[in-house]
């Protein structure tokens, strides 16, 4: 049986991998349109852009191990077509590749601005290792940088080019960063710590256009004064690549819609990662979830069904962030919560927030208290009532709680 993976990125690479440990022993092809092999990408806006590492730290196996395990990495390639009929692959400039099955992982893009000036040579996304070098070669001691997009990127980008020295102004739509995803007090939070770092925050700003004056961009925005920077990083999140899926009419729905194995509405084609909006058994809904451990988890899960297991993927979304000296986890993925409780204070060098819905934790959010997360995300999973005096209480071990 020959499986087909479009997309050698993390979950695209973990997939190819746990389909020999598995015991696939049939022909695994890892087709990927970057030159690089499967990578990860947490350290793009951290790490590698802070000129701490070399990129080739970011790789999840070494270049040679693909050879070595039999797997058929083919980068520098795009899939541009699916033949489900005829279970076939047409490769972008020519050539075709048959299947048995197919797993996507194609993962998600940037979302460009679409504004005058929105794209150009001092405006920069960040998704790819390339990206991270041609930003870090700019943030030099005083170099100026506006940021466009107070999103977890955009906020990692503002950290590390402060730590390389530039001076960061951040525009921000929303009243409060992190509006998609996180609880506001959150978004206070992360606000207080950048302009506290020296970061020009704005919130509650429109850009409505980035005129590149030769020398330096001008940002014009509703709701503040020009900023003048030498460069553009914009991160105004992310958009899933479904495209060749759906122009396979397989079911998209802002992702592939799978269920709990990865599979889509073609038995022969599953996915996996950020490209997926998968049932989460957990929470009795589909999710799509772009962060490091769905990619992982779940390409290995699905990797096992195609290898002939019976396990559904099924996780407490969990995800982490750096910035400065605050290392930020998050666990669920709450639509909504009818009350906050407090774990220390924000005030504190480390604390645990806790959201609540009729009585049960739906989400945690740990600050510099990693410790917490392990036991918030088995009340999530539990999903029993919490006495919110016992969980506010440090005195309380969260593990007699969570048990
Ligand atoms: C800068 C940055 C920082 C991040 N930091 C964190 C973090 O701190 N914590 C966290 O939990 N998560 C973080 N994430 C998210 C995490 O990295 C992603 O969730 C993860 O990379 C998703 O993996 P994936 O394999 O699904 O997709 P990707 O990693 O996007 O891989 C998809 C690959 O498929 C390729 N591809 C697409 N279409 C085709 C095609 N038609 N043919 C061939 N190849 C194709 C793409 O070129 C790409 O290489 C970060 C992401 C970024 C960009």
């Amino acid at each position: 049986m020959h499986v087909a993976i479009v997309g050698a990125g993390h979950a695209g690479g973990r997939a190819a991998e746990a389909l020999r440990a598995a015991g696939h022993k049939g022909r695994i092809t890892l087709i990927g349109s970057e030159t690089y092999p499967p990578y990860e990408r947490p350290p793009l806006s951290k790490e590698l852009l802070a000129g701490d590492i070399h990129h080739e730290k970011t790789f999840i196996r070494p270049a040679n191990y693909y050879d070595e395990a039999g797997i058929e990495l083919m980068l520098g390639a795009t899939v541009s077509a699916i033949d489900r009929a005829a279970q076939r692959l047409a490769l972008d400039g020519g050539g075709t590749i048959p299947y048995d099955a197919l797993l996507l992982t194609t993962g998600a893009r940037a979302r460009r601005l679409a504004l005058p000036g929105g794209e150009g040579s001092r405006v920069f996304y960040l998704r790819d290792i390339d990206d991270a070098l041609a930003l870090r070669e700019r943030l030099t001691e005083g170099t100026r940088l506006v940021v466009i997009g107070a999103g977890f990127i955009g906020l990692e980008v503002a950290a590390t080019a402060r730590k390389r020295g530039a001076s960061v102004t951040v525009l921000e739509l929303a009243p409060h960063p992190l509006g998609r995803v996180a609880a506001v007090e959150i978004g206070q939070y992360l606000a207080s710590l950048h302009r506290a770092k020296g970061v020009d925050l704005r919130t509650g700003v429109k850009v409505t256009a980035i005129e590149d004056m030769g020398d330096a961009l001008r940002v014009t925005a509703e709701g503040c004064e020009p900023v003048i920077a030498d460069y553009a990083a914009i991160g105004i999140g992310a958009q899933p690549n479904t495209e060749l899926a759906a122009g396979a009419g397989i079911e998209t729905r802002d992702g592939i819609l799978v269920d709990e194995f990865g599979r889509s509405s073609d038995p022969a084609i599953y996915a996996a990662g950020d490209v997926t909006r998968h049932l989460n058994p957990l929470l009795g809904r589909h999710i799509r979830l772009e962060a490091w451990q769905n990619a992982q988890n779940q390409g290995i899960a699905v990797a096992k069904i195609i290898a002939g297991g019976d396990a559904p993927f099924s996780e407490v979304p969990w995800f982490w962030t750096d910035q400065y000296e605050v290392n930020l986890q998050m666990s669920g993925a709450p639509d909504r919560w009818d009350r906050l409780v407090w774990r220390g204070e924000p005030t504190e060098p480390g604390f645990t927030l806790f959201q609540l819905l009729d009585g049960k934790v739906v989400a945690a959010v740990t600050v510099n208290n990693m410790r917490d997360m392990r036991f918030a995300k088995m009340l999530i999973q539990r999903g029993k009532i919490v006495d919110p005096a016992a969980l506010a209480d440090k005195a309380v071990k969260l593990q007699d709680l969570a048990r």
